[in-house]
């Protein structure tokens, strides 16, 4: 894993997508496959499909990489079935290596695959029981704990095994599930990350439903969004349908509203309200907070684009793209190391000074983990000539780490911890600086503080015992003391 100081990303790191169909009949693999194309944004370290026929064995194919890098046409013909789940992972808990590729499969008292999306604060604790039951583990992911207490459990349906491990389980996690005939899907009694329901319907074939992270994946596969899975609820898709179980209702909810400004796609919706939206609205707030005098508007594509167009929009400015992205950045790029740096290596963004030379520029981002780009993107404006720049970011400060699937786990990587905005703005090298309140993003989408999960912008936890346990490294470092070897 790259650390933070030669990392050229910013923002905080995605964290997995998932999906689940139940399709007789149907090419489950190709559309697994393009609806984990359409979440790729999730997760872009490894991917992963597991099939089965009805009733016959469950096939799992996962591997470091895109998911057009994992799979080919002989791959996805190899995997036929009737029902499905695929994952695309960014590592949160764990390392990034091959064993910590998801779907999961183990073949305990029963055989099941599994993708999950998120991160368990009390992994330690369930790691520690199971292995005093001398049960396995090939990974560091906590995902595996959740898929070695269903595999183990007796109840002979898995839904009901599901319904018992799911109160267990302390933390946010988006489920899929898998065993030879039945697809489970289930989320956190608070619903940290999105889950949701669609369904295919065609002519002369009975409806076809699928489970998935974000909506954009029904779309690419010609579903339709029916509703999202409601927090603590076991969404079960067999030869029967559709069944749905309520495990728990508490009333905290707890969605993560970062979901809204940084991690979803712009055309996926959530809360129902398009995401393209909801961050065009915030850009209109942003200004309305902190209007100033200026030029053009200049968002840091593509994170900053939706904000900078509601921004223009309510200020009556142009906007106008001041910087070029190379697209095919991706993790696995070569660095260029310190000295090409010194050089100044313009590796992800190249201003344009035609547009940003002697002018008073709005630069608009969604958020800010680090600063490392930010400086540097800034840096670049005023070599091309920019007059101001005043910075607008479309989200709070981040100044607390995330325990709920988010890799931005500690203080020292943000700028923003034990810094004033003004100490920002010197840091980063800008004449302003303004990020939206979080009044600003609850108007935005529609919800009222405490209805949503805020605690990396405000520090409150929504669970209990979130900052004690910090899932990542505690998992981290108890299982090589509890035995599980890692793969070279
Ligand atoms: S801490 Fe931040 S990133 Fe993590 S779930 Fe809460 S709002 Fe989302």
């Amino acid at each position: 894993m790259s650390s933070p100081a030669n990392d050229h990303r910013d923002g905080p790191r995605d964290e997995c997508g998932v999906f689940g169909i139940y399709a007789p009949d149907q090419d489950v693999a190709r559309l697994t496959y393009f609806a984990l194309f359409a979440l790729q944004h999730r997760g872009q370290e490894s991917a992963g499909i597991a099939t089965a026929p009805r009733g016959g064995d469950i096939l799992t194919i996962r591997d470091q990489g895109l998911v057009p890098q994992v799979f080919n046409d002989h791959m996805l013909s190899s995997l036929a079935g009737d029902l499905a789940i695929g994952h695309v992972r960014y590592s949160t808990t764990g390392s990034s290596a091959w064993e910590n590729a998801q779907p999961i499969y183990r073949a305990d008292r029963r055989t099941i695959a599994l993708a999950h999306n998120g991160n368990l604060i009390n992994a330690v604790e369930l790691h520690a029981e199971l292995r005093g039951r001398d049960v396995p583990f090939s990974s560091t992911s906590d995902s595996e704990i959740i898929a070695a207490l269903l595999a183990t459990h007796p109840a002979e349906r898995i839904e009901d095994a599901v319904a018992d491990v799911l109160p267990r389980l302390r933390g946010a996690f988006s489920t899929v599930v898998m065993t030879e005939d039945s697809v489970v899907a289930f989320r956190d009694p608070q619903g940290v990350r999105p889950l949701s329901l669609g369904v295919i319907e065609q002519d002369g074939v009975g409806p076809v439903y699928c489970v998935a992270s974000e909506t954009c994946a029904f779309d690419i596969v010609g579903a339709r969004f029916l509703r999202d899975v409601a927090p603590g609820e076991v969404v079960t898709l067999n030869d029967e349908g559709v069944q749905s179980r309520i495990i728990e209702d508490r009333a905290r909810r707890a969605f993560c509203v970062f979901e809204y400004i940084y991690f979803a796609r712009p055309d996926s919706r959530m809360g129902g309200q398009r995401l393209q939206v909801s961050r065009a609205r915030m850009g209109e707030i942003l200004w309305r907070e902190a209007p100033v005098e200026a030029d053009v508007v200049i968002p840091i594509p593509d994170s900053g684009n939706a904000a900078a167009r509601g921004l223009a929009r309510a200020a009556g400015l142009p906007q106008d793209d001041g910087f070029i992205k190379n697209r095919y950045v991706g993790r696995t790029f070569i660095q260029p190391g310190q000295q090409l740096r010194r050089l100044g290596v313009r590796l992800k963004f190249n201003p344009l000074p035609e547009v940003v030379a002697g002018k008073r520029l709005v630069v608009v981002d969604d958020s800010i983990v680090r600063g490392n780009t930010t400086r540097q993107n800034m840096r670049m404006l005023r070599e091309a000539g920019a007059a101001e720049i005043h910075l607008r970011i479309s989200s709070p400060p981040i100044k607390h780490p995330c325990h709920y699937g988010i890799d931005m786990s500690t203080y020292e990587e943000m700028i923003a911890h034990g810094r004033t905005v003004e100490e920002i703005a010197a840091e980063l090298g800008v004449d302003s600086l303004h990020y939206l309140s979080l009044e600003g993003v609850y108007e935005a989408v529609g919800g009222e503080r405490g209805s949503h999960c805020d605690a990396c912008f405000s520090g409150q936890y929504p669970l209990e015992g979130s900052e004690e346990a910090n899932g990542k490294f505690a998992l981290e470092r108890a299982l090589p003391l509890a035995g599980v070897q890692r793969l070279p």
